[in-house]
């Protein structure tokens, strides 16, 4: 059974962006790392309402465009995007709850340091993260591997869906399956798939 709470030890960071400054991040207390570089390639990237996935030597990162914020995270390679994908949606949903972005950023001299204390809300999140009911792992037999693997799909991906079964492409270990996933999150079939890119 895939632990959770062990898995999003691997998360690296969160950080919400205008185009021109981060406006907020969180870190784990131990990380003294700085992710900047990485994100300026996550800005170049026009599209809205779309999750990107990147791997970065050691770094997994998903970024979103929503609005006029860039919502990102990333991870070790011990993590799933679909995990990251979860964290930062319910970060964008939590954010503009707390606040009237739009609002504070249309401030010419507003300070970042307005949004501290949103690592409050974040730290929360991760601590209760299972309670959330925002992923789902599905073991999937792999033909390569001959194992069952934890696949974590985000519910709201499934449920949004917009017919079934749902395809995901299931990356792992240099190789990939396509895994056919129903609205029950059941399994409905594994193919082996060639990947290029
Ligand atoms: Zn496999």
């Amino acid at each position: 059974m895939l632990n959770i709470k062990k898995t999003l030890e691997n998360l690296e960071f969160i950080n919400i962006s205008t185009y021109e400054f981060t406006i907020f991040e969180w870190k784990p207390s131990r990380s003294y790392k700085s992710y900047i570089l990485d994100l300026n390639i996550c800005k170049q990237n026009p599209m809205s309402d779309i999750f990107f996935h990147m791997n970065k030597g050691n770094l997994k990162i998903v970024h979103i465009r929503k609005g006029n914020l860039i919502y990102s995270a990333g991870s070790n390679i011990e993590m799933q995007f679909q995990l990251l994908e979860a964290i930062i949606e319910q970060v964008s949903i939590e954010f503009n709850k707390k606040y009237a972005v739009d609002y504070i950023l249309s401030y010419e001299n507003f300070s970042p340091g307005i949004f501290n204390k949103f690592e409050v809300e974040i730290e929360n999140m991760l601590s209760n993260f299972e309670g959330m009911d925002l992923i789902k792992v599905i073991n999937i037999p792999c033909m390569v591997c001959n194992v069952l693997k934890p696949l974590i799909v985000k519910k709201s991906f499934i449920k949004n869906a917009g017919s079934y079964p749902v395809p995901i492409v299931y990356t792992h270990d240099g190789h990939a399956i396509l895994c056919f996933i129903d609205k029950n999150f059941d399994v409905r079939g594994v193919e082996l798939v060639h990947i290029t890119g």
